[in-house]
């Protein structure tokens, strides 16, 4: 401790340097805090990305409604997913990775010959927040090209694995014009826990409003699902919905 004249005792300068030094780890702890926070929110949001259109639902009074699968297609489940859409003269659009088309041609020529609408969902699936400018072409390119290979001449919009984007992502999407869908109606229980196609269906139902983009995962054996696309289509059909593809909806 050091003394002034009229012999007040303050705390020494290390003393002061010290509390300073804590302050500063601390509000630099905070900011941390707040980038990372901020961060996951750009990636994981679904309505929002930094640069390029992205649509998650449309606004409308109109009754109509889009039915959206990722992933796959897998040949082992292509009567399960599209059977289904068959008998109920449904449209909807699928979101494929690459590597998929490649595998199971026989299932997309019956995708595309069914009318329904493609979308790209990158070659491998891997996650699209952290990566650089010539991963993201590798990943989009080469899926275009093999979609386009199939004799598919539609629409193709974008989606990112699990919707997730942050810096280079949605660049490369606005350099080339290209738009990207989310979804505003996904009810599929990823925790690990069975969900039953009974509460699948109703949390889907519920929850579809005029413009919903609707999102299922149908491949890979999840059966689960597959068996909910039939009472989804029922129900909202019973309500006065109209299903159409996406880039019907966005019009
Ligand atoms: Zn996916």
């Amino acid at each position: 401790m050091s003394q002034n004249s009229s012999g007040t005792q303050y705390p020494s300068r290390r003393k002061r340097r010290r509390k300073k030094l804590v302050v500063a780890v601390a509000v630099i702890v905070v900011l941390l805090l707040v980038i990372s926070y901020g961060t996951k929110r750009v990636i994981q949001t679904r309505s929002w990305q930094i640069a390029g259109e992205l649509v998650s639902r449309v606004e409308t009074d109109e009754k109509v409604v889009a039915l959206t699968f990722d992933d796959g297609p897998t040949d082992a489940d292509a009567d399960a997913v599209l059977d289904v859409l068959e008998d109920r003269d449904v449209p909807a659009t699928f979101y494929v990775n690459g590597k998929d088309v490649e595998g199971n041609p026989t299932t997309m020529q019956r995708i595309i010959d069914d009318g329904h609408e493609i979308g790209n969902h990158t070659w491998s699936h891997r996650s699209m927040a952290f990566v650089s400018p010539e991963t993201v072409a590798e990943e989009i390119e080469p899926t275009d090209e093999a979609i386009r290979a199939t004799g598919y001449d539609g629409p193709l919009t974008f989606r990112p694995p699990h919707g997730k984007k942050l810096l280079t992502l949605p660049l490369y999407l606005a350099e080339h014009g290209r738009l990207t869908v989310t979804w505003d109606v996904a009810y599929e229980d990823w925790s690990g826990d069975p969900q039953s196609t009974g509460d699948l269906v109703s949390a889907t139902v519920e929850n579809t409003r005029p413009g919903s983009i609707i999102l299922l995962h149908p491949w890979f054996g999840r059966t689960a699902t597959q068996e909910a696309i039939g009472p989804v289509i029922d129900q909202l059909k019973e309500q006065g919905y109209r299903f159409v593809t996406v880039s019907e909806l966005i019009g």
